[in-house]
């Protein structure tokens, strides 16, 4: 770059927005562009974030400056050294050192981002021109066109449009097999016996670069939760296509299944452990549908399966990116049923007495992951019928996952799992006893607790916390016909009981 003549274009590419040909740079000079990426300590701490998580953006971020230098782009890349407080500072910084004549980026997937760069932007007053993010099926003008006037968003609607207007697993204008979901067959449990065989995940060892990264975690953020022994993510576009690929052959088939089923030490179970891949924009979904579609095709793997992990791909993440956008900023401090009781500390330790917690608190620290159910019916189902403040689970599922992003976070977590949003997300709260979870995995073989009990010393605490909850928010559910019956079993309780469980 001469001194002399600024770049016209300082290209801003965030942590996850490492599309392998970035958008954001289509149709420019690279004579005449400065791509900008920004390693911020307060991203980083902003949520407590699990050493996984930090390393994994780091990681997949410096890979990908090396493929943009690789391919002659002059990049100013701003390490943790550089000691930049936030993005917006790191920013104005690179804005003063280059004066361009203008900003570019792929709109943020974050609210909060995109505002801080547009403040900055502003500041400086320097132009800022937003690419859309190709990466998404749906843009955000036409899921709020889609939400329009609708009373209720209901994800099914929106992915049967999205089947439609995609031709995935479509004959004409009807769905493949005759049905839009198999979710009844998507249900299974492992039985007593225990999964089947498992296959192996797919590793991808640490290179110089990663390892260069893991050690600097260790010593910059020590203190933060969770392990990084078992780190072997994929952090390149490439590594995510083997892990894809390497999901479609050896999972995909029991996926569908076993993808509510949970088993003590078993982690990865039929899971394809590609969402940080995809969030982090290393991986197309389109790739990712288009892989599970062939491999139906070719009889590789049965239908339900397939469905199933189309309707998480097309369907839910692109609804709960829709919905992101539609409802924040406000969305994020919504707290329908006025809960405020603290996160409890075992969240973070580990240290509980039911098992069930204990062993997805632990899977959790150990991996920087855990499967959606295992968030959604254990630790969502916990603190939603414990009472805890949303914003303090929200706070705990984006600190704690590789894959988790605010626009994918923050509805899974208020909406699906907490249902503090009132049910614009879900048309009910997901809230389960401790049967369910006796059904869906072994985590009860090995706990203090008895899960066939509602009140007494050794009574499952998920048990009557359930009923407690039902007792305490009977006028609101009582308004949702879907919890119509949960709430007559409510009334059919003998008075006595309830009292000693509410006690
Ligand atoms: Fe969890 Fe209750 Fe089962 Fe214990 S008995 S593992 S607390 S569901």
């Amino acid at each position: 770059m001469s001194k002399t003549r600024p770049p016209t274009e300082l290209v801003l590419v965030l942590g996850d927005q490492l599309h392998p040909a970035s958008p954001a740079l289509a149709g420019l000079a690279p004579e005449r562009v400065v791509v900008l990426m920004i390693e911020s300590v307060g991203e980083a701490t902003r949520a407590w974030s699990h050493k996984q998580r930090i390393a994994l953006f780091l990681a997949a971020m410096r890979h990908h400056a090396e493929a943009l230098r690789t391919a002659g782009w002059q990049v100013d890349y701003q390490a943790l050294d550089a000691a930049h407080a936030s993005l917006a500072t790191g920013l104005a910084d690179a804005i003063a050192r280059h004066r361009p004549a203008r900003i570019t980026a792929v709109e943020a997937g974050e609210w909060r981002v995109q505002k801080d760069i547009e403040s900055a932007c502003a500041a400086a007053g320097v132009p800022l021109r937003w690419v859309r993010d190709p990466h998404f099926y749906c843009t955000r003008d036409e899921f709020a066109h889609w939400a329009g006037g609708r009373r209720r968003l209901v994800m099914e609607f929106f992915y049967r449009d999205m089947r439609r207007r995609f031709g995935v697993l479509m004959e004409g204008d009807k769905p493949t097999g005759g049905g839009w979901n198999f979710d009844k067959e998507n249900r299974g449990s492992f039985g007593r016996a225990g999964p089947p065989e498992l296959p192996a995940r797919a590793r991808f060892a640490p290179d110089d670069i990663t390892r260069g990264v893991l050690a600097e975690v260790a010593a910059r953020f020590g203190d933060h939760p969770g392990s990084l022994a078992s780190f072997a993510w994929p952090v390149t576009p490439a590594q995510a296509r083997q892990a894809l690929a390497d999901f479609i052959a050896h999972r995909l088939p029991l996926f569908g299944r076993y993808q509510d089923a949970m088993w003590q030490g078993e982690p990865w179970l039929f899971h394809a452990g590609i969402a940080a891949a995809l969030n982090l924009k290393l991986l197309d979904p389109r790739e990712a549908v288009a892989a599970a579609v062939d491999a139906w095709q070719r009889g590789a793997a049965p239908l339900p399966a397939v469905e199933g992990f189309v309707r998480q791909v097309l369907g839910w993440r692109e609804f709960i990116r829709g919905v992101y956008w539609r409802e924040m900023p406000g969305y994020a401090t919504l707290n329908h049923f006025g809960h405020e009781h603290p996160l409890p500390a075992f969240f973070w330790s580990g240290e509980t007495e039911l098992n069930c917690l204990r062993q997805c608190v632990s899977d959790t620290m150990t991996n920087g992951y855990a499967h959606h159910i295992q968030r959604l019916m254990v630790l969502g189902n916990f603190a939603l019928l414990a009472g805890v403040l949303p914003e303090a689970v929200c706070d705990w599922f984006l600190a704690v996952y590789v894959d988790a992003v605010e626009w994918v976070e923050l509805p899974n977590t208020l909406g699906m799992a907490l249902h503090a949003d009132g049910g614009i997300v879900g048309s009910k709260p997901y809230i389960a006893s401790g049967a369910y979870i006796k059904r869906m995995s072994n985590y009860c073989a090995g706990c203090r607790y008895d899960p066939g009990k509602r009140s007494g010393e050794d009574a499952c605490p998920f048990n009557y916390l359930y009923w407690d909850f039902l007792a305490c928010h009977r006028e609101l559910l009582a308004r949702n016909n879907r919890m119509g019956l949960a709430v007559k079993n409510l009334e059919r309780l003998d008075a006595a009981e309830l009292g000693e469980i509410r006690a």
